[in-house]
C-alpha cells in the first residue's frame, strides 16, 4: 500500500519532533511536509532544529533532508498537496490562539484536513475533540463541520490538553462499566517537556515545583466535559457531571504527567478489585481496530506501592498507555488513584497519530 503523504506544522518543536520521530517508521503515513515559523522557513530540516534536538530516536534519513516552509503560507501547502506531497497536515504551532485558530481554518479551507495539537479549536462547537479510546463517534460530526463552512475535503479535529489524558481514560472506562461519576479533585504532576522548548527557565525549575500553569487547571476541568459529552443534532454537548476541582504543578521532570485523583461516585459505588478488573478490560475501538499507533490495552494497573513513576512508566505500550497505580480507598470520596502518560507522545504526537489513523480507517483519507 503507497503510504498517504502528510504535513507537519510546528515540524521543529518539541511536538514536531515527536511527529517526525513517530512517523519514521508508520506503515500508513509519511511526513513529506515540515513548515515552522518564519525563523525556520527555507532551511533544511536539519539545519532548523540544530542544536535543539531533544530526543534519543531520529527521523528517518529523507526528512532530514526536507525544506523547511512558513506555516503561515499556506499556498505552500497547498502546492504540496497539488504536488501529492500533502493529504492532510498534524498541526503542532505555537502560537497566538487566535492566529492559530484562524491559520488552521485555513488550511480546511483550502482543502487540507488538520488534525490539531493546539487548543485553538477545542471549544469549537463543531470541532471533535479526540481520545480514540474514549469518543471516536464524535468524529460523526465532521460532516456537519463541513457543511457549516462549505468545505468540501478539508475539516480540523484537535485532541485535548496533555495534562488530561492520565485520567480522563480510566474515568470514561468506569463510565462505560454503567457507574455514574459525580465530583473529583484532580492534582496535576506535569513534566518540563509540556511547556514546549525552551519552556520553564531551568533557574525555576531544577530543585523546584511550580504550583501555577497558566490556563492549565480550566483545561483540565472542563476539557473531560467535552470529551465525555454526547452528539446531539448538530452540536458537541457537554457532559455535566463529573465536577472537577484541578491543581496544576509544574515538577522537574523531562516526560511524563502524573495525576493524583479522589473520585465520588453515584449511589453504585464498585469495589476496588471490581475498578481493576474494568480498567485491565478496558479496549476501544484503536483496539478492535488494531490502529498502528494503539498499544494493546489502553490502561496497565501497577500493583507495586511506588508506581506509577515518570522514569520508569511513561513509555509503557509504546508510550500510549495510562499507568494507573495506587488504586485504593477515598478517606473523603470513594476511590484514590495516580494516573500518568506521557505527554509528547499520548498527550500529544502520538494521540494525534492515533486520531489520524481514526480518520483514516473511516474513510477521510
Ligand atoms: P514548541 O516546542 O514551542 O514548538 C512550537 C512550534 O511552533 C515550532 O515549530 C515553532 O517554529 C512554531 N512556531 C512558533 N511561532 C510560530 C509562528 N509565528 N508561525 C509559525 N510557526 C510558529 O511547542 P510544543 O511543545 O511543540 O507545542 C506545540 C503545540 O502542541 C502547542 O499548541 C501546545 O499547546 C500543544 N501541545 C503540547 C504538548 C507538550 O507536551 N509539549 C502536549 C499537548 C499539546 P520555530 O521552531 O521555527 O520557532
Amino acid at each position: 500500500m503507497a503510504k498517504i503523504p502528510v504535513g507537519v506544522l510546528g515540524a521543529t518543536g518539541m511536538v514536531g519532533q515527536q511527529y517526525l520521530s513517530l512517523l519514521a517508521d508508520h506503515p500508513w503515513f509519511e511526513v513529506r511536509y515540515a513548515a515552522a515559523s518564519p525563523r525556520s522557513a527555507g532551511k533544511t530540516y536539519r539545519e532548523a532544529v540544530a542544536g535543539r534536538w531533544h530526543l534519543a530516536s531520529s527521523p528517518s534519513g529523507g526528512m532530514w533532508d526536507l525544506r523547511v516552509e512558513d506555516a503561515n503560507d499556506v499556498s505552500r501547502a497547498l502546492d504540496a498537496n497539488r504536488r501529492g506531497c500533502c493529504t492532510f497536515v498534524f498541526s503542532a504551532l505555537e502560537m497566538d490562539k487566535d492566529r492559530t485558530g484562524a491559520l488552521e481554518e485555513a488550511y480546511a479551507a483550502s482543502g487540507i484536513p488538520v488534525v490539531s495539537n493546539a487548543s485553538a479549536h477545542r471549544w469549537t462547537a463543531d470541532v471533535p475533540m479526540l481520545i480514540g479510546e474514549v469518543n471516536s463517534r464524535h468524529i460523526d460530526i465532521i460532516p456537519i463541520q463541513q457543511k457549516n463552512h462549505g468545505w468540501d475535503r478539508g475539516f480540523i479535529v484537535v485532541k485535548p490538553n496533555c495534562s488530561i489524558q492520565s485520567y480522563t481514560t480510566p474515568l470514561y472506562a468506569l463510565l462505560e462499566a454503567g457507574y455514574d461519576l459525580k465530583r473529583l479533585v484532580v492534582t496535576t504532576l506535569q513534566a518540563v517537556s509540556g511547556a514546549g522548548y525552551p519552556g520553564t527557565a531551568s533557574l525555576d525549575i531544577l530543585d523546584n515545583t511550580v504550583p501555577y500553569i497558566g490556563g492549565e487547571e480550566e483545561k483540565s476541568e472542563n476539557e473531560p466535559l467535552k470529551i465525555l459529552g454526547s452528539l446531539s443534532g448538530n452540536a458537541i454537548v457537554n457532559a455535566a457531571e463529573p465536577r472537577i476541582a484541578a491543581h496544576c504543578n509544574r515538577v522537574p521532570v523531562s516526560d511524563g504527567h502524573s495525576a493524583c485523583v479522589s473520585l465520588e461516585f453515584g449511589s453504585r459505588k464498585p469495589s476496588i478489585e471490581e475498578v481493576k478488573k474494568i480498567w485491565t478490560s478496558f479496549r476501544g475501538p484503536p483496539q478492535d481496530l488494531c490502529l498502528p499507533m494503539a498499544p494493546e490495552l489502553p490502561i496497565i494497573v501497577r500493583e507495586e506501592a511506588d508506581r506509577p513513576q515518570a522514569r520508569k512508566d511513561r513509555d509503557a505500550g509504546k508510550a500510549m498507555v495510562v499507568s494507573v497505580g495506587r488504586v485504593r480507598p477515598c478517606t473523603v470520596f470513594d476511590l484514590r488513584f495516580v494516573g500518568l502518560s506521557h505527554n509528547t507522545v499520548r498527550g500529544a504526537a502520538g494521540g494525534g497519530i492515533l486520531n489520524a489513523e481514526l480518520l483514516k480507517s473511516r474513510g477521510y483519507f
